[in-house]
Formats: C-alpha cells, structure tokens, sequence
C-alpha cells in the first residue's frame, strides 16, 4: 500500500482504480493549506495538472516520491534532470489528447477568421439590427489558403489533416523533416522565416523547450502577412505576449487566437481590450473523454511504479 497525492479535481472513478489497488489515495483540488512539504512528504507518487511546477524544491519536499504523472503531454511544468536525478519516474499523457486540442486550435482559427466571438458579443450587447451585405464583422476565407504548422509532431500534424477538408496549401516547419506525413497529408516543410511569409493561418504546436520561448517575437511578427492569423495551442511562452499584443494593436496581423498564456493563470491586460484575439483558459485537451483518458493513462503509470513494473508513457530527460 503506498500513499498517492493528486494535487488536482479528478473523476471518482479514476480515484477508485488507485484505491481499489490498495493505494491511499489523498485529492487535494486546490493547494495544500498546510504547504507542499506536509501534503508531499509521507506520498510515493503525484498526479498533477501541468500548472503544478514541479520544481526542485518541491522535489525536495517529497523525500519518498516514486512516480510524478504529468496530466498533459507537455512536461515543460516539471524539472526533468532533478526528477532523474532523485530515480523519480516522470510520465506524460501523449496521443489521448492530440484530437482534442487539433479540435480547438480549428475552433479558434475558424472562429478568428470569422470573427464568432465579436459578432456573438455585438448581437448580445446591441441586438441583431438585420441582415446587411456589408456587415461590421467581415471576415477572411479559410478554404484554399496556405496553413503554417509550427512542430509538426502528433498535435500538428492532426492540425493538418483537417486543413486537407478546406482545401488548404500545408507548409510545416520542425527541426527534422518527417517525408512519411509530407506525403500523407501533401504537406511541405520550408524554414521558419518562409513560414511565417507565406502562412495565412499560422498554427503553433512545438512543445516549450529553451529553444522554443520566445520563438515567435516582433522580428517573427513582423514576417507575417498584414491579413495573418496566428494561433497559439502550444505554450504560452513560445509567442512573446508584450510583442503580439503591440502587433495585434497596430493591426500588423489580422488576429490571434491564444489558447495558452506567457504566465498563466495571468493574462497580458493588452489582449483583454483587443477584439482581434480571441482568448480561452488553456482548454486543448478539456473534453470529456480526452479528460479521462488522461486521467486512466495518470493512474496507469502510477500503478506501474508501485507494482514495481515500467510505466508507460515514461518520459527521459535529454
Ligand atoms: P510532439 O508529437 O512531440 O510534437 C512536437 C513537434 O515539435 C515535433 O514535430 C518536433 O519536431 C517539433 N519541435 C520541437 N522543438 C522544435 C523547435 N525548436 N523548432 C521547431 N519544431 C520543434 O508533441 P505533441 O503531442 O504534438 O504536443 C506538442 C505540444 O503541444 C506539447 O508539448 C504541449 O506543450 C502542447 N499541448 C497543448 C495543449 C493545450 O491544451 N493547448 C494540449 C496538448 C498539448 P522536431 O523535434 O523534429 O523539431
């Protein structure tokens, strides 16, 4: 029997797989009144959202923790080497949620270029004041322009396939070429810069590495094209928010759709009055299903490591 924290709301049926195996099981859905130290330092294993930073001295305070599974499959939340460093195993929950979040950064493409949030908002506040050729919230075709996937990973490359149903030119970048998904989905890789000159809707989908904070600044902002959408469902900090929200101000892009935030939970108080960027509370993956899948895959991992056995879904800090 070994004692499990899960520092977030979970589904009772995932608590009763835990407990069901002979685990205590502690839920803790918002931080620990008593500090991490008490809540960590008798538990063997953590499930934990990704807004949990799981740092060293968190790790610190956890002297018997086996096992932390990650409720995300970004891992840029946890210390990878500190975790590695104390034989603490560190789990993600890939492929379960790459549908979903492809889903929402569609949803927030779709919904930018023709401007939902605004006219949904307008109708509400003013009334539906009647059908006009020329309406206020004119909007930018999807069918036929060119798509830009920034990480062509699973995420990405889900992006993509639902770009073949509008009939879309594809251009990739990552930092290897993947000739397998080129021709599949009749997608084309070209550096960075190329891009960003060519992409009517720009998709961000890389995970946040050192190399990818800041990867889209003003000097990447300023590459794009005037009629440009960019949608982050990556992370926060891979966009510079002080830049987009000046070139997003100055109508040097179209618009924005963020599902990710620089400092989450805050968000930049210049996006708030802009009504080119539509805003949501990093939802990628917040499905029901994919939700559960999460959660079954967080409670698998965990009872690997106290069974002794190999979870999946390990990940191995490089
Ligand atoms: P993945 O399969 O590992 O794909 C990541 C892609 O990014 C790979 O193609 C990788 O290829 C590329 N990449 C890595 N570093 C790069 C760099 N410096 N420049 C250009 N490309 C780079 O991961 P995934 O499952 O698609 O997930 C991607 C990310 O989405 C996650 O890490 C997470 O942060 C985010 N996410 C967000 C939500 C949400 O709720 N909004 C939900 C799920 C995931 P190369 O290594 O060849 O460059």
């Amino acid at each position: 029997m070994a004692k499990v924290l899960i520092s977030t709301a979970m589904f009772p049926e995932a608590v009763e797989r835990l407990k069901g195996a002979g685990h205590e099981v502690e839920v803790l859905e918002s931080p620990p009144a008593q500090g991490w130290k008490a809540a960590l330092q008798d538990k063997e294993a953590l499930i934990c959202p990704l807004s949990l930073r799981v740092n060293a001295a968190l790790l610190e305070a956890a002297p018997r923790l086996r096992v932390v599974a990650n409720l995300g499959v970004g891992v840029d939340n946890i210390d990878l080497q500190e975790a590695a460093r104390r034989g603490i195993a560190v789990t993600n929950t890939p492929d379960v949620l790459t549908e979903a979040t492809a889903d929402l950064g569609w949803a927030l493409l779709l919904t930018v270029a023709r401007r939902v949030v605004e006219a949904d908002g307008d109708l509400r506040a003013h009334g539906f004041p009647g059908w006009t050729f020329i309406p206020p919230h004119l909007g930018v075709d999807v069918y036929r322009k060119t798509l830009g996937v920034v990480g062509f990973g699973r995420i990405g490359q889900a992006v993509a396939r639902r770009a073949q149903g509008f009939s879309m030119r594809i251009l990739y970048h990552s930092r290897t070429r993947n000739p397998q998904a080129e021709q599949a989905l009749g997608a084309t890789w070209v550096p960075l810069h190329e891009l960003l000159k060519e992409s009517d809707f720009l998709v961000l989908c890389v995970p946040l590495t050192p190399e990818t904070r800041h990867l889209i600044g003003a000097r990447e902002l300023g590459l794009m094209k005037r009629e440009a959408i960019l949608v982050n469902i990556a992370r926060g900090p891979v966009v510079d928010e002080a830049a987009l929200v000046e070139a997003l101000r100055e109508g040097r892009i179209l618009g924005a759709g963020l599902d990710v935030f620089e400092e989450e939970p805050k968000v930049h108080p210049g996006l708030l009055p802009l009504r080119n960027v539509v805003l949501l509370p990093h939802i990628g993956s917040a499905t029901w299903a994919t939700r559960r899948k999460m959660a079954d895959m967080a409670v698998d991992a965990v009872l690997a490591v106290l069974a002794g056995t190999k979870p999946p879904n390990l990940v191995v800090p490089r």
